[in-house]
């Protein structure tokens, strides 16, 4: 039975969600903009795997540069010895990072995942506070629908109230009120208007802690495992101008807003507001290898190495951090990155991806759609007492036919890989289209 591959033998205790169960379809091989299922059914990539794969899928050059470094070297302690592809990728990450040379951004510190990154930058922030005597700032302040990844540290800063019922979050940790207002975003294209009011929400948890006690504040620019959330114009800036009043440092979470997604090489460079810290990962390989890595600022990077006989006074590292394969994997990635333009094709693409996703305005239940670079959600009315139900049916009845898409709450995600086709935009409204049509 074992040898032909087919869904009675997969065996699925652990790995099986909500989505596997509501259309069970296991996928065998990619290539560029698709993956190929089992049976041989092509399924078109809308959301980049799991908004990682920017370049499209199979790139050779990303595997033959992993096997080459593979059988080079496996393995070795990047924080402790170092190796060549470690420091040739961080110096190529630097010269590329968020906010160009001006930001002064660029200094790195490798992970092996999203999660990881967060926890990474947490850290880094309240050791930086401590090295410059500020060891009473400890807090640290995420937002409600944020997401952070599935780490203490990410649950903790994180929106999702159900994780922080279900575990301990970390003490010391608070969330400004979330952004998203359907009734006045609704339908807008391109940044709701009402941000600097909402930032003030910092103020409040500033006099409510005492600015003594809050070492960071962490955000997505644009919240997107959480319903595609766009920050109101204006938000980010005074986000930013608070938490300098207060001593207070930045995080951006670019995890998912990180290499190309908006348009942009960042999310910095779109939005123009410079943080203390970027949290990314997914991107950074293309997704085939796991790695994340955080840009922190030079006065952070000087501040932290300036313990004892100029070691850093952080004791952090990851067995994992640059690990050489995910670096040579991350060093491909962005050669492509570069030869193909896909950094800056997402603005090539914005008003044919906008105007694509807001044909879609008037159908059955959609309440609002928002759009930016080359990431979509699309909120749907929760039906009666089901949160979701609606866009699982439609998650469901999309990936039957060949799409994939995500969905999260009632708000339906795309982000397809940067590589993609207008007219291949076009096919995924047409079958999300029919798909949403067909739900009750
Ligand atoms: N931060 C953000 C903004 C994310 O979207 C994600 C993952 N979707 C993470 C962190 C966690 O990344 P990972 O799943 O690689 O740990």
């Amino acid at each position: 039975k074992a040898n032909t591959p087919s869904l009675e033998n997969y065996w699925m205790p652990f790995t099986a969600n909500r989505q596997f169960k509501a259309a069970p379809r296991l996928l065998a091989s990619a290539e560029g903009m698709y993956y190929t299922d089992i049976d041989g059914g092509k399924v078109l990539d809308g959301t980049a795997g799991l908004w990682c794969v920017n370049a499209g899928h199979g790139r050779r050059r990303i595997a033959e540069a992993v096997e080459r470094q593979l059988t080079t070297m496996d393995f070795a302690p990047s924080f402790q010895m170092g190796h060549p592809v470690a420091f040739d990728f961080a110096e190529k990450l630097a010269a590329k990072a968020p906010g160009g040379a001006e930001a002064k951004l660029d200094r790195i510190f490798f992970t092996g995942s999203g999660s990881e990154s967060v926890d990474t930058a947490l850290k880094i922030a309240i050791a930086y506070q401590r090295a410059i005597g500020q060891g009473t700032r400890t807090r640290v302040i995420g937002r409600e629908r944020g997401y952070h990844g599935v780490g203490f540290g990410g649950i903790s800063v994180g929106g999702l109230v159900n994780n922080r019922r279900v575990f301990p979050t970390l003490p010391g940790t608070d969330h400004l009120r979330h952004t998203h207002d359907p009734e006045r975003n609704s339908f807008a294209k391109g940044l709701p208007a009402h941000g600097a009011e909402l930032a003030d929400d910092l103020e409040r948890l500033v006099a409510l802690h005492g600015a003594e006690t809050i070492a960071a504040v962490i955000v997505e620019p644009v919240a997107g495992s959480t319903g595609v959330l766009l920050p109101p114009k204006g938000y980010l800036e005074r986000l930013r101008a608070i938490a300098d009043k207060h001593g207070i440092l930045l995080i951006f979470d670019e995890v998912i807003t990180g290499f190309g997604r908006l348009g942009t090489p960042f999310a910095v460079d779109y939005f123009g507001v410079v943080p203390d810290l970027v949290t990314t990962a997914k991107g950074l390989t293309n997704g085939a290898i796991p790695m994340g890595a955080v840009f922190a600022s030079r006065k952070i990077y000087d501040a932290l190495m300036q313990g004892p006989e100029g070691q850093i006074e952080l004791f952090h590292g990851y067995t994992y951090s640059g690990h050489p394969a995910a670096c040579a994997a991350g060093l491909a990635t962005l050669e492509i990155y570069e030869e193909e333009g896909l950094l800056t094709r997402g603005a090539e693409l914005a008003n044919h991806w906008q105007e694509a996703m807001h044909s879609l305005e008037g159908l059955p239940h959609i309440i609002d759609i928002r759009t930016i670079g080359l990431v979509a959600g699309i909120e749907l009315a929760s039906r009666e007492g089901a949160v979701g139900a609606r866009a699982y049916e439609i998650f469901t009845d999309c990936f039957k036919k060949g799409l994939l898409i995500r969905v999260t709450g009632d708000t339906i995600a795309l982000s397809p890989p940067l590589i993609v086709e207008r007219e291949q935009i076009d096919t995924m409204v047409s079958m999300l289209s029919d798909s949403i049509k067909k739900t009750g």
